[in-house]
């Protein structure tokens, strides 16, 4: 059997990024850019006033105090998106609103809440140094300034940046397409009252939202019996989607067809079951390289293996340089007994950070079909193979599945 670690390096190994494209800023939200991207343009492209006020030469007012009010000469008043016809010299003012250019001659604004205004003249006691309430042109980027790295995934503030200056198209690795197939004649739709021996369907809808929250695209197809020619025949479908993701049937059961049929397709099988638990029968094959994952039937190991190594390898093929969760060692707080084998564990844990670290508690019963083990877990502890037993307040490694999304 194939290691965890194994698994992913072979996984990771045989992907690649899908090749990027040129898209408009309102569709590249969640993206990693393809190229680094440097600064076009320097921003704020002109010198401007931080405020509502009076731009002025500060000298004037060095002196000023309310036993000696200055006062000034209004030249006339500029609004933002406006031009200075005129320049400001001693003993002169004009007024100038929140992003108007400085006008030529003017060091500083002074505020208007420190003013006092008359017809044509406009009185103040406050002193003013030069450079107060202004914003120099480039002070926020300078031309030529890297903005974003190669492999890294845009975030809203990336894009309001990449806009100011000026960069409207931007080279990004495409979300890819997943196509998810659930298998097994025991299997309802949601909205459906299983009749005897039947159950729902959790997997579509697990499985369809944790490609959504990788960033990638589901694409749900409609239950799969386990009849090997029905089988065959959506999975020629599917295989026009960049991945294939199918749940069920992957194991040695009678009615377990899914590697037969892939490899009836000519997929080449690189690995079939990994030395885990929850959920050993996970198959990785590819075909013409696109990679193809047969994940267990069951639902809390088919969403513990796209946690592990699906999700990782669609962020390779979405052009991330990140692709694994953060990490982090915590106390075990109830500790763990299972049994002695050469099986990698996952743990569904509640993780939470305490003063003296982070501490992990067990979601409840741990058994590969308690689905509900899933539902408040926001990490998974990594037991690894031959460790049967953590004592209560023993260290484990966890993978934080909810920590702020790498980008
Ligand atoms: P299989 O790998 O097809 O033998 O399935 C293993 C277990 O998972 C069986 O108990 C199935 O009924 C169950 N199972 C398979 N697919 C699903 C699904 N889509 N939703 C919920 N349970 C499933
Ligand atoms: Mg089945």
């Amino acid at each position: 059997m194939t290691t965890p670690t194994q698994a992913l390096q072979l996984i990771l190994g045989r992907v690649r990024p899908l090749p990027a494209r040129l898209l408009p800023l309102e569709q590249v939200l969640g993206l990693a850019v393809a190229e680094d991207l440097h600064s076009p343009s320097t921003v704020p492209p002109f010198t401007n006033s931080a405020m509502d006020g009076y731009a002025v030469q500060a000298a004037d007012l060095a002196e000023a105090s309310e036993a000696h009010p200055v006062c000034l000469q209004v030249l006339g008043d500029l609004a933002a998106g406006g031009v200075p016809l005129c320049a400001v010299g001693p003993g002169q003012a004009l007024r100038i609103m929140t992003g108007a250019p400085l006008p030529e001659g003017a060091d500083s604004v002074v505020p208007v809440e420190d003013t006092t205004r008359g017809g044509n003249w406009v009185e103040t006691t406050r002193p003013l140094r030069a450079g107060i309430h202004i914003r120099l042109a480039g002070e926020d980027l300078r031309k030529g300034q890297l903005l974003a790295t190669a492999g890294q995934g845009l975030r809203p503030g990336d894009l309001g940046v990449l806009a100011a200056a000026g960069i409207a198209t931007v080279s990004v690795h495409p979300r890819v397409r997943v196509a998810v197939l659930t298998t097994g004649d025991e299997l309802v739709d949601v909205s459906e009252q299983p009749g005897p021996g039947r159950i729902r369907d959790a997997n579509i809808h697990a499985v369809c939202a944790q490609v959504t929250a990788c960033g990638a695209i589901p694409v749900p197809f409609p239950r799969v019996p386990d009849d090997r020619a029905t089988l065959l025949g959506v999975l020629r479908q599917a295989l026009e989607a960049d991945v294939v993701l199918t749940t069920g049937g992957i194991s040695v059961g009678d009615y377990d067809f899914m590697k037969a049929m892939l490899e009836e397709l000519g997929a080449e099988r690189i690995f079939w079951k990994v030395a885990q638990k929850p959920g050993g029968p996970l198959g990785f094959w590819l075909l013409d390289g696109k990679p193809i994952f047969g994940l267990p039937g069951n639902p809390v190991a088919a969403m513990l293996m796209v946690e592990e190594y699906v999700r990782p390898a669609l962020r390779k093929l979405m052009g991330f340089s990140k692709l694994h969760r953060p990490e982090a060692e915590a106390a075990l707080e109830d500790g763990w007994t299972g049994r002695t084998d050469q099986r990698t564990t996952f743990l569904r844990v509640v993780a939470r950070r305490e003063a003296d670290g982070l501490k992990a508690r067990l979601t409840g019963p741990q058994g590969s079909a308690i689905l509900s083990s899933m539902l408040v877990a926001n990490a998974l502890a990594v037991v690894p193979e031959g460790v049967a037993q953590v004592e209560p307040g023993g260290v484990v490694l966890l993978h934080l599945t909810e920590e702020a999304e790498d980008h």
